[in-house]
């Protein structure tokens, strides 16, 4: 047995002639750069989400930065996130000169507690970046209420959750800005790096706009300290391509994780709200000699990854900001256990079935 943690072969097989056609008009045209591509995809994409505006960016991570930028968020300012997230939530927040200040998460839904929000706002806090992790949805209306009764911005990091809803909204249109990524194993990848922000906002979408294109507004008008940070018009051609396919890839990925869901015995997983629906970019589970259980199954030809095995605040690079071991024990807790079993829409009944029945002889075994 062999199965793999993702498999974009299989993805690929089904699209990839309309991507290679798609590729060769783009290379015809010489439009490589904010091209026409590029425009067809935002507006796709923001017809999707229910968002007035998009702008395609270099990655997940410069969407976040621009974003927080845009925002005016910069030295001497604070900005509330998980202390479980992928690091890139951080970075973007360190990135402008800010300072990350943890929250830990929530035992069940593994987002952030937003119950444990309003106490770290200090007065120089001025905005909060919650996650929508592992394709679910946080409490992002709790979050948003509490950002308008502090006046702080909400930039939404939906860049595992393309898709995803909490009272059929999608995820990444809640606040001033949501920021999604398109890193190729993502549910919608690219053959590369890329991104996006969305917005409603037609100031913050200019500002981002002429942030992403090396701060100009105008040509050689530059009134920004800009960066060069688009999202290129190959990419951005692949991903009108998938985009047709995601909510059919979701709904399979949901399938697949009822199916876990119903089978696995004994482990713990992520709980979606109920008001929300998840778009399954991870399917996790918690298990307390989790190690042990990984090389088991790697044993019998089942790959699986840890998300994340460090919370953020135990993270060498953020040394100086001083936190240690025990503050965010939620967190802490979730690192140590969580395994990532294998997730993609291509993944096979048969193979979730081998899954399922290897993890639930081994816990019984094991108990
Ligand atoms: C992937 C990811 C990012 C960063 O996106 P990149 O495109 O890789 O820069 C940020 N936050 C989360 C939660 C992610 O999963």
């Amino acid at each position: 047995m062999n199965i793999p943690y993702i498999d974009l072969e299989r993805q690929n097989k089904q699209v990839n002639a309309k991507i290679n056609a798609a590729i060769s008009k783009v290379v015809k045209k010489q439009s490589f750069v904010l091209g026409e591509e590029l425009e067809e995809f935002e507006t796709e994409f923001a017809e999707y989400l229910g968002s007035k505006y998009v702008c395609g960016v270099n990655s997940g991570t410069d969407g976040l930065t621009l974003a927080l930028r845009a925002l005016g968020v910069g030295k001497g300012d604070e900005v509330i996130t998980p202390a479980q997230s992928f690091i890139a939530s951080a970075l973007a927040i360190t990135e402008v000169g800010a300072t990350p200040v943890f929250v830990d998460i929530d035992s069940d839904t593994y987002q952030i507690d937003a119950t444990k929000i309003q106490e770290k706002i200090t007065n120089r806090t001025k905005a909060i970046l919650p996650v929508h992790l592992y394709g679910a949805p946080c409490e992002i209306d709790k979050i948003l209420k509490i950002a308008e009764e502090n006046n702080l911005k909400v930039v939404e990091d939906s860049c595992q959750a393309h898709g995803a809803t909490l009272d059929n909204k999608k995820t990444g249109t809640f606040g001033e800005i949501g920021v999604f990524s398109f890193y190729p194993s993502k549910n919608l990848g690219a053959y590369g790096d890329g991104g996006a922000i969305c917005t409603n906002d037609s100031a913050l979408f200019n500002e981002v706009m002429s942030l992403r294109n090396y701060g100009q507004t105008k040509k050689y008008h530059h009134d920004h300290l800009g960066v060069n940070s688009r999202l290129d018009d190959l990419q951005a051609c692949i991903l009108r391509v998938k985009l047709k396919y995601l909510d059919e890839w979701n709904r399979k990925r949901n399938q697949i994780a009822n199916e876990y869901k119903k089978k696995l015995a004994c482990t713990k997983h992520q709980e979606v709200l109920t008001r929300g629906e998840s778009c399954y970019h991870i399917f996790n589970i918690e298990y307390p000699n989790r190690d042990a259980l990984i090389s088991y199954l790697q044993k019998n030809g089942i790959q699986t990854l840890i998300h994340y095995p460090i919370p953020i605040h135990l993270q060498k690079c953020y040394g100086e900001l001083n936190y240690k071991p025990g503050d965010f024990p939620v967190s802490e807790a979730h690192a140590r256990q969580t395994i990532s079993l294998p997730m993609f829409s291509e993944l096979e009944n048969h193979e979730v079935t081998s899954i399922v029945g290897l993890i639930n002889q081994y816990v019984n075994e094991n108990i």
